[in-house]
């Protein structure tokens, strides 16, 4: 066999450990999002129940994304339907874990992307639930992604603290403002992000969620399907944004390099 048959297998295989280990993430970010959201502790022994019946689960029951299919998506114990956000939410961080993987490979920059990926999606949880965005969970973030830049030195360092000050600044200058539309949460989820990814990212994060939240929003409010008035979860739209910059920024730097400088800045290239 040709060696390169070898590495098309070992991309395979990383492909599908990249999948497995995703669902795992979204079904943990998924519960804990939830318990957050309960104001349930959810670091103690506590097991995982049926909404509906309360019956604890067995391990058999909790497998990502596969107990929900074998199950056809009622519970074995009451036959009460499962919340589809639980299956959501662990197929969105499989795709988005295996995606990203195939866009970075073993990198900094996937690790960064991770760290990303997966507290938008525990904020969008929280923020689509109740309206209401951690600002604990969100800034854990964006320290988090300080401490990942010491490393890199004093420049990633500085690109970090720049990344969380637009995000943050954006958004607080758009609720003082508009007085309404826009909530804190918001500002201290792109303030996190921001951190974690550094200044052109968060400028190109700022950009591409807004496209996607006009795109979605502005359709519904001229079908009148949404008032003015009503209360929109816009983290989501953030998240996606953000997200969406994890695969295309370095392509939207290089168009955008009048206003962006010519490299996108360690750990993206
Ligand atoms: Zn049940």
């Amino acid at each position: 066999m040709a060696p390169d048959i070898y590495s098309q297998i070992q991309f395979i295989i990383s492909i599908l450990f990249s999948l497995a280990a995703g669902s795992c993430a979204g079904s943990f970010i998924n519960a804990t999002a939830m318990r957050t959201v309960a104001d349930k502790k959810w670091w103690g022994g506590e097991r995982s129940s049926c909404d509906k019946c309360g019956k604890t689960l067995q391990t058999i029951d909790l497998i990502p994304i596969l107990s929900f299919i074998f199950l056809r998506g009622r519970c074995r114990y009451c036959g009460e339907s499962i919340s589809r956000r639980h299956f959501a939410a662990e197929v969105i961080s499989a795709v988005g874990t295996a995606a990203l993987f195939a866009r970075w490979g073993l990198s900094p920059a996937l690790a960064f992307s991770l760290a990303v990926f997966w507290f938008s999606l525990f904020n969008s949880l929280t923020d689509i639930e109740i309206g209401y965005i951690y600002d604990v969970w969100a800034v854990a973030l964006g320290a988090l992604g300080i401490l990942m830049r010491i490393p890199a030195g004093w420049p990633a360092i500085f690109d970090g603290a720049l990344g969380a000050l637009i995000g943050f600044g954006f958004i607080a200058m758009i609720i003082l403002v508009s007085r309404g539309g826009m909530g804190w949460g918001d500002a201290m989820l792109m303030l996190g992000i921001g951190g974690a990814v550094g200044w052109r990212y968060s400028a190109l994060s700022l950009y591409v969620g807004f496209m996607i939240g006009g795109v979605i929003v502005l359709p519904l409010l001229a079908a009148k399907k949404l008032k003015r008035k009503d209360a929109i979860p816009l983290g989501p739209f953030l998240a996606s944004g953000s997200v969406a910059v994890l695969f295309f920024g370095n392509a939207l730097v290089r168009r955008l390099s009048y206003f962006l400088g010519a490299a996108p800045g360690w750990p993206w290239g």
